[in-house]
């Protein structure tokens, strides 16, 4: 059987994860969260309830040490042990009991519990995208130091991971087509947005998802940092990977193969699909999911991202080729502008300009072969941002 932690359990990808693994009848070691103390003990007292004794969570964890009294009183009458702070997720990450870990915390901090895994020779089911954008080549090196796989979460890596099963040899790739389904402002230009509100950007065409990604989604930032995702996972350049619009997220995303085949994989929007398969790959297993009708759907529409509105993708592809700490400059840059939005500090179109604003000002030093310099490039993009806003507010 299985053994798997699950960090960032009471987000969006994190609940339906457990989910997953209550299907699958996988063993868990450990639940983690960030102040969502209340969803975490919601979440072990189901386990307790539906889970027989040796599959229910060891350990609970909070990312906040003011939460540790909290969250041990909520939980003082079951078995499970409680721990707080970030290193005790990096501890989960790494315990010897896992075969398997999900990350799927948002944002950079991500980053150390996805090296912990690795470098502790699990394999990471990767939701947090982050990770790689931040960390790339530092995470991709821990897992092939460890003789470990990252087998993506994320729907479009996933779809190209399926993709690439049947092949012999990865140069049989020529292209990587990433869909993406344009969000909710596709088709409108620069002026149309200036004065959009966090409500507006909040509510995604196809997916429900955590407040972050969907505003990531809306600015296309998410295609952008995806981007830089596909780049690292399947050793890919940007002129490589085609971004096409596909509004109904039908089509998760594409391979062109040397012989001129394009391989898709589809399926109606369901997060639970690709982290199944990371979790079981390489078999597949039974999943209750909605089942696509073609007839019933008639047709797919297809698109263009336009760079012009949306700075954020141009800007990740500027800071790809700017290499480096670019990427982790950028991803710093957005995630402080994302929060001061969500927040009503900043209007929307100052999260595109804050990304590329960073990457035209700041010279990180190194060249993120480092932990200590990625922090310190985010700490540096973080505060470029807090500048910027107070002039702005
Ligand atoms: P979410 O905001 O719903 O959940 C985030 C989880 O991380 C929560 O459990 C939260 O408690 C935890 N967390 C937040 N800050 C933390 C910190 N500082 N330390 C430790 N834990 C912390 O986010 P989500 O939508 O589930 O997304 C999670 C990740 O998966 C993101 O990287 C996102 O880009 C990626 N992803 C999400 C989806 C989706 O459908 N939601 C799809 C593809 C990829
Ligand atoms: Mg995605």
């Amino acid at each position: 059987m299985k053994h798997i932690s699950i960090l960032g359990s009471t987000g969006s990808i994190g609940v339906q994860a457990l989910d997953v693994c209550e299907n699958l009848g996988l063993s868990l070691n450990a639940l983690t969260a960030n102040r969502n103390i209340k969803k975490l003990e919601e979440q072990i007292r189901h386990c307790y309830t539906v889970m027989p004794a040796d599959s229910r969570p060891r350990y609970a964890v909070t990312a906040d040490p003011t939460l540790y009294l909290d969250l041990k009183g909520a939980l003082a009458d079951l078995s499970v042990q409680v721990l707080a702070g970030s290193d005790a997720i990096c501890e989960m990450a790494a315990l010897p009991k896992n075969n398997i870990v999900l990350n799927a915390i948002v944002g950079i901090a991500g980053l150390c519990p996805t090296l912990a895994a690795l470098q502790a020779g699990k394999e990471l089911a990767l939701a947090n995208k982050e990770s790689l954008v931040t960390g790339g080549n530092l995470v991709l090196s821990a897992a092939e130091k460890n003789n470990v796989h990252i087998l993506p979460v994320d729907s479009e890596h996933s779809a190209i991971f399926q993709c690439v099963q049947g092949l012999s040899n990865p140069a049989e790739v020529e292209k990587i087509i990433l869909t993406a389904s344009g969000g909710p402002f596709y088709g409108k230009k620069q002026s149309d947005l200036e004065h959009v509100t966090a409500e507006q950007a909040l509510k995604h065409p196809n997916w429900s998802m955590g407040a972050k990604i969907t505003i990531d989604s809306a600015t296309l930032m998410n295609k952008g940092l995806e981007l830089i995702e596909a780049c690292h996972l399947f050793q890919k350049k940007p002129e490589d990977i085609e971004i096409v619009v596909q509004r109904e997220s039908i089509i998760h995303s594409m391979i062109l193969c040397r012989d001129g085949a394009i391989l898709a994989q589809m399926g109606a929007p369901d997060m639970r699909v690709p982290i199944q398969y990371a979790l079981t790959w390489p078999k597949r297993e039974p999943l209750k999911t909605p089942l696509l009708s073609f007839k019933q759907l008639g047709r797919l529409t297809f698109g263009e991202a336009d760079e012009d509105a949306f700075l954020c993708l141009k800007a990740c592809k500027k800071a790809f080729d700017m290499g480096g700490l670019y990427p982790c400059i950028a991803n710093g840059a957005n995630e402080a502008a994302v929060a001061a939005f969500l927040q009503g500090k900043i209007p929307f179109l100052e999260i595109g300009r804050t990304v590329w604003g960073a990457l035209e000002n700041l010279h990180p030093a190194g060249n993120g072969s480092s932990l200590e310099e990625i922090l310190e490039a985010d700490h540096l993009a973080r505060e470029y941002a807090g500048r910027r806003f107070s002039e702005v507010c």
